[in-house]
């Protein structure tokens, strides 16, 4: 099933992306899934894993850390950034300037780098998380000289709608934005990633350049909804 749904998903990205960009790569989100689900992952070349709440990347940490390389994809609180300090390579969720200046304090203690992507909000729901488009060339000059973070590039979440031409927009604005600000070249902050596209908006993701995708039930399935509030 897992194997089905890989090469189900894999085949549509080629398709999907074909002469314009390269596929994107799987972020594999396994945010509720126990351990024993996410094994198997390995032996699909997966190596990647999105989870988005802190509790749940520091319980699996121990048990899958040796496989897969973990990226914090959710709403974080400042207050709990020290506990994923030394379990992420990854924060995606980059999406204001205290929880900046707290992964840029953690890291200057650990002694690391922590790579970051710029979480944007192209339909303006800061609520999920995310700023406005407009909002995030003043913020990449504000902390791109923070010692203890590097900015990768951008990630988006997008709006639930069934309206195909609405994200069409979007995802082709954040391209935009993403290739504008890599021509911009501003010191001290790359533009190599941009993650957009999730299980129901994967193939528009593609279409428009995203270079990851983060997908949960397209790959693993539904997810236990009962795990979710735990
Ligand atoms: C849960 C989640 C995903 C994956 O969701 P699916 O629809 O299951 O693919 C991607 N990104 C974020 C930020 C998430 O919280």
């Amino acid at each position: 099933m897992l194997q089905q749904r890989y090469e189900t998903v894999q085949a549509a990205l080629a398709a999907a992306s074909e002469g314009r960009y390269a596929p994107p790569r799987i972020i594999a989100v396994t945010k509720t899934h126990p351990v024993e689900e996410l094994l198997p992952l390995e032996g699909l070349g997966l190596r990647e894993i999105g989870e988005n709440r802190v509790q749940e990347i520091v319980e699996k940490w121990p048990d899958l850390q040796e496989k897969f390389r973990f990226h914090c994809i959710g709403r974080l609180q400042t207050n709990k950034v020290k506990y994923i300090m030394d379990k992420v390579c990854l924060i995606q969720s980059l999406d204001r300037m205290n929880l900046a200046m707290e992964i840029n304090r953690q890291a200057e203690k650990a002694g690391v780098v922590m790579p970051v992507l710029v979480q944007v909000s192209p339909a303006g729901e800061e609520q999920k998380g995310g700023m406005p488009p407009e909002m995030v060339r003043g913020f990449l000059q504000e902390i791109r000289q923070m010692p203890g973070l590097r900015v990768r590039g951008l990630m988006a979440v997008m709006p639930h709608t069934q309206d195909q031409q609405y994200l069409d927009g979007l995802f082709a604005g954040m391209r935009q934005l993403f290739e504008e600000l890599r021509a911009e070249a501003i010191p001290g902050v790359e533009m190599q990633e941009l993650s957009m596209g999730m299980s129901g908006d994967y193939l528009l993701a593609a279409r428009h350049g995203a270079t990851m995708v983060r997908l949960g039930s397209a790959l693993l399935g539904p997810r236990d909804y009962g795990m979710v509030n735990k």
